[in-house]
């Protein structure tokens, strides 16, 4: 998967950098860089050279994925990182990845399955997520947390825990950074759930397996609503504020690394770690109150914290609101936001 090895020629090269700036005393990072196509063996032998050069250990392989990770399994070679970044859905690879990632490694995983997260090949999604997949406004986001879903469902198998660094998309390749942890968290198993999504009234609601009850009304008259369920999927946060304040820093630090546009996605992450879940689109607002345009995000954000609600503007799709209110009271807010701008 890794292509022309661009990828692993940053690793390498920002890891040399920062290791020999930030750390003395550490060893230069091994690098392993794998294509299962035997054909770019050169090509990656060409481009990895400006990382010999500078001292980095790099050892290339062109074999399947499966098997390289095997073997290290079977080895016992433990990778403090893995970028995982092939075509499609990765979901058979999570349980060799894991097997072969240290405890505190960090796990980068793209998928670039879109149809099945999203509700559009819901067959799809039961096979490759073993998860029920409707469509919904925030459907980057509900692809999102199925993914982790998946991840967490094989991590725990093993006993081990997940903390979620960094999740984002661009609507085509859906990317998650996740830090592998020795074991699971206090109650992080309460962080596997259901999304519901009344699909005439737009309401919503979530439930965590453990607790699974009957659903609630939605805003309907009695018997017209219908929920649209989508899970399991991942109800805890999916950014850490923590790591993403730390990237931010080092952009100081090297200021060559990070382009402009990456710099804002990773501002824009830290300042909404994923919590509460639910997100309302704010054209779906408008539409469903007939109003003349949506209410701006930052104005219902803000009316939604002065009624003492939890709001902030998703950092992972534009025009969405993620809030604790209660449908109904929303829908006020919005209108009255509307009101007072006419
Ligand atoms: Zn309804």
């Amino acid at each position: 998967m890794a292509g022309c090895g661009i990828r692993s020629l940053r690793w390498g090269l920002e890891s040399v950098l920062s290791s020999a700036t930030h750390s003395a005393g550490l060893l230069p990072p091994e690098i392993w860089v794998n294509d299962a196509d035997p054909d770019r063996a050169e090509l990656l032998n060409r481009n990895l050279e400006p990382l010999r050069l500078k001292g980095g250990s790099i050892q290339l392989a062109n074999e399947p994925a499966e098997a390289l990770l095997s073997r290290a399994h079977y080895e016992g070679r433990c990778f403090d990182l893995i970028d995982l970044d092939g075509f499609g859905c990765p979901n058979a690879l999570l349980q060799p990845v894991l097997n072969v990632l240290a405890n505190e490694g960090v796990l980068l995983l793209a998928s670039s399955d879109g149809r099945s997260p999203t509700g559009h090949d819901r067959c799809g999604a039961i096979r490759r997520l073993a998860a029920a997949a409707r469509t919904h406004p925030a459907s980057w986001e509900v692809a999102l947390r199925l993914q982790m879903a998946a991840l967490a469902r094989h991590a725990w198998v093993l006993g081990r825990g997940l903390e979620p660094l960094a999740c984002f998309s661009d609507g085509r390749t859906f990317r998650l950074a996740v830090r592998l942890k020795s074991r699971l968290a206090e109650e992080e198993e309460h962080l596997l759930g259901l999304l519901a999504r009344c699909d005439a009234c737009g309401d919503q609601a979530i439930q965590p397996l453990l607790s699974l009850q009957g659903w609630p009304s939605c805003h309907c008259s009695p018997g017209d609503g219908r929920w649209a369920v989508s899970g399991p999927l991942w109800l805890g946060r999916l950014q850490s504020v923590e790591v993403l304040g730390a990237l931010l820093q080092l952009e100081e630090q090297l200021p060559l690394t990070m382009s402009p546009v990456s710099f804002r996605l990773l501002q824009r992450l830290k300042a909404d770690v994923g919590l509460p879940v639910c997100c309302w689109s704010i054209n779906e607002l408008a539409k469903r109150l007939a109003l003349s345009g949506p209410p701006p995000v930052s104005a219902l954000v803000e009316a939604l914290r002065s009624a003492g609600h939890q709001a902030y503007g998703s950092a992972l799709m534009a025009g969405q609101v993620r809030s604790d209110v209660p449908f109904p009271e929303l829908l006020r807010v919005c209108q009255s936001i509307h009101r007072a701008g006419r």
